[in-house]
């Protein structure tokens, strides 16, 4: 794994300012597999002037200049598929086919729907005696969190370079080598120098500064709800735009006309993948009374054939805090059916897949985001218990509903507070918004939704 030594400014890999570094760690063997550079408050001020010296003629490239960037972008990342996806097993601990097809896969998807989107985008439209312009918005400041370290850089980057922005990101400081790999990748797609800035770090020195940084007019954030509602409550005070990708705990509603069998099967996958670190995770499983002990049979015996398959957690410290909360779960009364808080293995940050019955809908564990493979089954009685457990929560980031019938189905998503619902096991669109309703945050990402959040409106009279 090859790690710069230096920050990826105004089109060169530059040293830093101070000599702080920060260890990047292999998650499944605790090994250090690189150092990079802990960027500081100097270096984001640095990083903000290059972006906005460049924004001039980013804005004003052709649309169409945009695309092709962001084409060569999409095909560089395709070219050096494999080595993304080594990079986030080695700094994340994903399982080699899992880091292929999602982790590398889906951003090269969301890069190419943004260079179509740059190219087939109105950034005109007529209304009545106006024209309506949609401009770039400016310099963004994005913060990026580590659960998909590559995705969460690209859903960001790619509708800004669409939408003519210069960014400066700071990635999490678990995932610095994955947004390393992807400056290189924009740099090699021919980017002009300071449309896209990097500066690793850590959250509370580089990714403060970033977010207080008078030269940022957006403010992307994706990571926990306590920092995101700091950085709103930094950018409200600026009176600067601001998107926040905040946590969730999702409801999978198991309506009783669904298949059982598959219903809880497609849940339990879609809260072990990725150990769990899935913001938009289905971690409350809720099921009709009549058929909750079937349904608890079947959840165990899926959990438990993912003992071997699972990978790490990203930390010491986010193992505990997994670890705590399984504990906290046994200790207010849930019923442990699978798993639990010891470590599976001697060595790495693992976390057994675990699954907790008789889940009553207040306790901490069916209230506050896990980040772990850890999944609640929670009792409901009739349709309307089922739905006001479902929107029981200060979050509302995802969700899903079975049932025999689609129309059945699509009738109790829509009364769901929350961004984004799959009926019967839909597939992942990398074209639909996705963000929150509630604490889940503010703004939508990917597709036409995502471009727009990057974009102003002026009007012209006539
Ligand atoms: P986090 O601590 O909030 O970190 C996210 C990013 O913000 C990291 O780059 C972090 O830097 C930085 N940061 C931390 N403190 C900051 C501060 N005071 N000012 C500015 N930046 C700061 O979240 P995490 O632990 O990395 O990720 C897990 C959480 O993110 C979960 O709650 C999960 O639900 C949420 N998440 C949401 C989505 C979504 O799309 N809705 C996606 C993924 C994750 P460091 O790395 O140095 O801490
Ligand atoms: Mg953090």
């Amino acid at each position: 794994m090859k790690a710069h030594d230096g920050l990826y400014i105004d089109g060169a890999w530059r040293p830093a300012e101070g000599q702080d570094v920060i260890e990047v760690v292999n998650p499944a063997d605790e090994q250090v597999i690189g150092r990079v550079p802990a960027g500081t408050a100097l270096d984001v001020d640095t990083a903000v002037r290059a972006a906005r010296a460049a924004l001039p003629a980013w804005a004003a490239t052709p649309p169409a200049e945009r695309a092709a960037r962001l084409a060569a972008l999409r095909d560089v990342l395709a070219a050096r598929k494999d080595e993304i996806a080594e990079t986030v097993t080695a700094e994340l601990g994903a399982p080699p086919q899992f880091a292929q097809t999602v982790h590398a896969g889906v951003p090269i998807a969301v890069a190419g729907t943004y260079a179509e989107l740059a190219a087939t985008h109105s950034f005109e439209e007529k209304v009545g005696n106006s024209t309506v312009l949609h401009e770039p918005i400016g310099v963004v400041g994005a913060i990026t969190p580590w659960n998909y370290p590559l995705h969460q850089i690209v859903a960001k980057v790619a509708p800004a370079l669409a939408a003519g922005c210069t960014l400066v990101l700071k990635p999490a400081e678990d995932t610095p080598l994955t947004a390393q790999l992807f400056a290189e990748a924009v740099h090699e797609a021919g980017v002009p120098a300071g449309v896209f800035n990097l500066v690793t770090g850590l959250g509370t020195v580089a990714g403060q500064a970033l977010a207080e940084h008078p030269g940022v007019d957006l403010v992307s954030f994706t990571g926990s709800t306590a920092v995101g509602r700091q950085i709103g409550a930094v950018a409200g005070a600026a009176v600067k735009r601001v998107a926040l990708e905040l946590g969730g705990k999702s409801a999978n509603v198991i309506l009783p006309s669904a298949d059982l069998a598959k219903a809880v099967n497609v849940g339990v996958a879609n809260v072990m993948s990725n150990s769990g670190q899935t913001c938009s995770a289905w971690t409350r499983m809720l099921v009709h009374s009549d058929q909750y002990d079937e349904a608890v049979e079947l959840a165990t015996a899926a959990a438990a054939k993912y003992g071997e398959r699972i990978g790490p957690v990203v930390s010491a410290k986010h193992q505990a805090r997994v670890r705590g909360y399984i504990e906290k779960g046994i200790s207010e009364g849930a019923r442990l059916v699978v798993g639990g808080p010891e470590s599976p293995r001697e060595k790495g940050w693992f976390v057994s897949p675990t699954v907790f019955a008789d889940v009553t809908p207040e306790i901490t564990i069916a209230q506050e985001e896990i980040f772990g493979p850890v999944l609640t089954i929670l009792r409901y009685e009739d349709e309307e218990d089922a739905l006001r457990i479902a929107n029981g929560t200060v979050y509302g980031l995802a969700g899903a509903v079975w049932a025999g019938d689609e129309a059945e189905a699509v009738a109790f998503a829509r009364r769901m507070d929350t961004g984004q619902v799959d009926i019967n096991g839909g597939r992942f669109n990398p074209l639909a918004p996705f963000g929150g309703y509630k604490q889940s945050g503010v703004g939508r990402e990917l597709g036409a939704h995502g471009l727009t959040e990057y974009l102003q409106t002026k009007s012209l009279q006539f």
